[in-house]
């Protein structure tokens, strides 16, 4: 069986107006100015505007739309938002009081422990500081995201923003293993011949990857953040983006490094994926009340941390590493467990980006898209344009709510499946027995059920008046 398709069937590049489009040079510049807008907007408002979330442009789109569509675009194209990224638009300024520098990120550093560190860190603070219910705080993380992406711009040789640090980039380079595009070339020939090797190293006019990925032996979406750079800068017209099953990369043996910050990230961003709905349902609300009483303390903050450290930190490593354990030792193998983990947590990704799809593109987006109206309506009549009404503070759903749980069902009920079929596809690779792959079969089940639960609790709509 062939696993991986790394010649483009279909490559979007070439195709007559979108490749053109894409291919253009100022093309990205032209996406991530729309997006500047409208985080321009999103400050404005954040820090002048309504202190109501579901009334204000910062919260309303950072915490309902952008998550929504983000799962969308991962779904059916890639990383679209890394790829008009508004943050990164700076970098040419950055660059440029950059070019002397040689300074290379840490080499402690150039690994993914930064990157877990911070997501677990943001999905704490996010339910600490309850960021998705204050415009002035959203503000401000815009604010840091732009200033963080700068500094190091301007401070390091490369983009280590992008690739070590960003949760936001972290979130869609682990989600775009999924994604049914990814960059690959036409020849691997015509790689071999070429001397500049611009797709990495840039063609004085086009910078090349920022975040140093090799077009030809690429094997993942992991990093890659769509920027096309590398796709301007071949002189050869040889790099694809080009469509693929979206199982390819996680069926893959040899698509992801067999690290431990690797697989510790896939661990975490599973079980991130259960705890951030967790956090939105009654029963934490009772764990906290029962925690603060067991503890003597009313610091919110210090009991969330306890949470989530074992949500999203102990139980993943715990029950990643035993079902390791296990299925080392059903398998009949000596090999250190770094490699069977490595073997199976890639499978665990089909279900968790399930999760969060079913959580943030079903449950808040497709019941809360249409508030965009009221708020920019009321927006326009802050800043006294009155010419599209009052807002309709009613319009809010795209599909009914009772509509709900089936969706979130079934796209859950599609994740466990596919993730099934990686962990089959996986065991039959490597030749493990049946056996070996039952831990992982439980894990999933584990997952999905946990999922399930929590989806069919109350939950907080969070960012609309329906909340
Ligand atoms: S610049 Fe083009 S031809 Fe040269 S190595 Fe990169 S993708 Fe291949
Ligand atoms: S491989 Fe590098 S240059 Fe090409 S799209 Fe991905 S991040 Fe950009």
């Amino acid at each position: 069986m062939k696993l991986y398709q790394p010649t483009p069937r279909y490559d979007l590049l070439r195709t007559p107006f979108i490749g053109r489009l894409l291919r253009w040079r100022w093309g990205r510049l032209a996406g991530q100015a729309l997006f500047l807008c409208v985080a321009l907007l999103m400050l404005y408002d954040g820090f002048t505007g309504p202190r109501l979330a579901p009334t204000n442009l910062a919260t309303v789109i950072t915490w309902v739309h952008y998550r929504g569509f983000v799962m969308f675009a991962l779904l059916l194209a890639g990383n679209l938002f890394c790829m008009n990224c508004p943050f990164t638009l700076p970098r040419t300024l950055a660059r440029k009081l950059s070019a002397h520098s040689s300074r290379r990120w840490p080499r402690w550093l150039r690994n993914k422990w930064t990157a877990v560190t911070l997501l677990v860190l943001y999905f704490w603070l996010y339910e600490w500081l309850d960021l998705w219910a204050s415009p002035w705080l959203t503000a401000w993380i815009i604010v840091a995201y732009f200033l963080s992406a700068f500094l190091l711009e301007a401070f390091f040789a490369e983009s280590p923003f992008c690739k070590y640090v960003c949760p936001l980039g972290t979130f869609n380079f682990v989600s775009s293993a999924i994604s049914p595009l990814h960059i690959t070339v036409h020849s691997q020939d015509v790689c071999r011949a070429c001397a500049g090797k611009e797709c990495v190293n840039g063609n004085g006019d086009v910078l090349g990857c920022g975040t140093e990925l090799f077009a030809p032996q690429m094997k993942s979406n992991l990093d890659c953040v769509f920027c096309l750079d590398c796709a301007r800068a071949c002189p050869y017209d040889n790099v694809a983006l080009a469509w693929r099953n979206p199982l390819a990369e996680v069926r893959h043996p040899d698509a992801w490094p067999r690290r431990w910050d690797v697989t510790m990230l896939v661990l975490v961003f599973a079980f991130i994926s259960l705890s951030n709905a967790f956090g939105m349902v009654p029963p934490v609300y009772q764990l906290e009340a029962w925690l603060m009483a067991a503890l003597g303390t009313t610091n919110e903050g210090v009991v969330l941390a306890l949470i989530f450290g074992v949500l999203n930190v102990l139980l993943p490593l715990g029950l990643g590493v035993g079902a390791a354990w296990l299925s080392r030792h059903l398998a009949g193998r000596r090999e250190a467990l770094r490699l069977t983990l490595a073997r199976y947590v890639p499978a665990l990704l089909p279900l968790t980006f399930a999760i969060w799809f079913a959580h943030y593109a079903g449950f808040h987006f497709l019941t809360s898209a249409l508030t965009i109206i009221p708020v920019t309506q009321n927006f326009l009549l802050d800043v006294g344009v009155g010419w599209f009404g009052q807002p309709n503070w009613a319009l809010g759903p795209l599909l009914p709510a009772g509509w709900m749980d089936p969706f979130e069902l079934v796209v859950l009920l599609v994740g466990v499946a596919a993730s099934f079929e990686v962990v089959n596809g996986r065991a039959r690779a490597a030749n493990d027995p049946f056996p070996a792959q039952l831990p992982w079969l439980a894990l999933i089940l584990l997952l999905a059920v946990a999922g399930i639960i929590i989806m069919f609790l109350p939950m907080e709509m969070r960012g609309t008046m329906f909340g």
